[in-house]
């Protein structure tokens, strides 16, 4: 009998005739500004920011910058609305909601296109998980919008939520934060990421053709400091944040005494933990997607792997051998499946920790992959010969860089994934149940995944532990987090 699968000597690497996606499916306009009281608003004399396509350096488009003064018209607006939209029967809210979910499916390439164009997330994702999960959270939430009562009945809407997203995910966050909002009878001002404003500003139009009432989801466009100003203002009584732990960390600060109601979901370094007795051909595609899903630019990422001594030569040889396979470049050709880092200053951080994994004496490999002379890119890298105390593997990374341990036994590897600050998500790979559940509770994040990974549902709570945040996202517990008792 053999013991191991013969290796195949095929050189998979084919080049596949470029398909890209249709640029002319999105009306790009020159300038885009902000979404106040159902009217799209370019104040005069703004100042505007550009946003760029990261796969090759071109000018999109440029966005105003919203003042204090955008700031406190989005949120006079959400103020006016909310006796009107929390006063709404949840069934008539629900229909809102329904009716927004169709539009975006019926603008799916639409919004894919824009997304891959704006973020450089290859369009198979945009297309295929972004985009479906954005209609998937916003019927889901739809579904809610009736019930609450009957789930909740001694809660209520809280009022204008303040709610500031990162780039990696900008539509699929923004559906994240709105539809439960919206669903509990809130009004909403939203702050897209920088260097993705694009999708959030067609969503304000399929908003607009969907005729919600004025003033009940508003859009301000800007940088930090407009986080900020949301933050800071007396007239919202709830915070939703999405983004890095250190912003966090100052939004807590910032609201600490004011009564408003929080919650972070922060950056994570999650442990993608191999058993020897799992399928490995699996649990490779596994660790790929683990990883190298958006670039790595994901919160939950599997960032570190930790394999069972046993398998991990044969574990590190199939990794390689897919990496090798994968394709990166152009985010709208489909065939592609690493695309472009988000911006140039991320790329910058991830290079700041490639060459700190090195002078700490990691092992690095890259990708063998041609990459595109113009734009922001980086081959899918791995680090060997890492310990707990290595920087890169303490601290997020946020890109495509794995870095690889061994364990020996079930003990050390929960020790090992659980020696970080941060407790968002951690994978599973194994055949035997019980291990699965053995593991599973003693790991400490917030979504653990067995023999898959960064798998998301609209009714599943999405959140972390220690720095990773707190509340949840998604499902009944994301409900609550939009309620507040009577
Ligand atoms: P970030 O710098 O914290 O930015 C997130 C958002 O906050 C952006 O809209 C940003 O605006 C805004 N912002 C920046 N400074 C602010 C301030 N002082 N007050 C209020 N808002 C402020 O994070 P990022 O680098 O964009 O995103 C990556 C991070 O997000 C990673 O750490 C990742 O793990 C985390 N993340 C977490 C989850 C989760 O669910 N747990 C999901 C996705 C991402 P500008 O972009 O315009 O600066
Ligand atoms: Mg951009």
């Amino acid at each position: 009998m053999m013991s191991d699968t013969p290796k195949l000597n095929f050189d998979t690497r084919w080049n596949y005739t470029a398909a890209p996606e249709d640029k002319s499916q999105v009306d790009l306009k020159e300038t885009y500004g902000h979404y106040i009281n159902g009217a799209f608003v370019i104040p005069e004399g703004a100042d505007f920011m550009n946003t760029v396509n990261p796969a090759n350096g071109e000018h999109l488009a440029q966005v105003a910058i919203a003042t204090r003064t955008e700031v406190n018209a989005a949120v006079d607006a959400a103020r006016q609305a909310f006796p009107l939209w929390s006063a709404m029967s949840g069934e008539v809210r629900g229909r809102y909601l329904f009716r927004l979910a169709r539009q975006i499916q019926e603008r799916a390439r639409e919004l894919s296109v824009l997304e891959s164009l704006d973020g450089g997330k290859p369009i198979r994702e945009s297309r295929d998980i972004d985009v479906p999960l954005v209609a998937q959270h916003f019927f889901y939430h739809a579904g809610w919008a009736d019930k609450i009562d009957l789930i909740a009945p001694k809660w209520k809407s809280i009022g204008v939520v303040g709610q500031i997203i990162p780039w990696n995910f900008p539509l699929l966050m923004a559906a994240w934060k709105l539809a439960p909002a919206l669903a509990c009878g809130n009004t909403v001002v939203l702050k897209p990421a920088e260097t993705t404003p694009l999708t959030a500003m067609l969503l304000a139009e399929i908003i607009d053709d969907c005729e919600f009432p004025p003033g009940v989801i508003n859009i301000v466009q800007g940088p930090g400091n407009v986080g900020a100003e949301i933050v800071r203002h007396p007239e919202i009584q709830k915070i939703a944040f999405t983004g890095s732990t250190a912003v966090g960390k100052n939004i807590q600060e910032a609201i600490a005494g004011t009564g408003k109601k929080l919650t972070l979901e922060l950056g994570g370094k999650g442990a993608n933990i191999v058993f020897e007795d799992a399928a490995l051909d699996q649990a490779v595609e596994g660790i790929v997607n683990g990883i190298f899903f958006n670039q790595g630019h994901v919160c939950c990422a599997g960032s570190r792997l930790l394999v069972q001594e046993s398998v991990y030569d044969k574990v590190l040889r199939k990794l390689k051998d897919r990496l090798a396979t994968l394709i990166v470049g152009d985010p709208l050709d489909k065939n592609t499946d690493v695309g472009a880092i988000n911006s140039r200053a991320q790329l910058d951080r991830i290079q700041f920790y490639i060459d700190k994994g090195l002078e700490e004496g990691g092992e690095i490999w890259s990708a063998p992959c041609d990459l595109p002379k113009k734009g922001n890119w980086l081959a899918p890298t791995l680090f060997t010969e890492v310990s707990q105390s290595h920087q890169i593997v303490k601290e997020e990374i946020f890109g495509p860089v794995l870095t690889i341990q061994s364990f020996r036994t079930i003990d050390e590897a929960i020790e090992k994934a659980n020696n970080t600050p941060y407790g968002l998500s951690a994978g599973i790979w194994t055949q035997k149940g019980a291990k699965i559940f053995e593991v599973s509770q003693k790991l400490r994040a917030g979504v653990i995944w067995a023999n898959t990974f960064n798998k998301f549902d609209a009714a599943s709570p999405f959140g972390g532990y220690k720095e990773s945040g707190y509340g949840r996202e998604g499902g009944l517990q994301g409900i609550f987090e939009y309620l507040s008792m009577e």
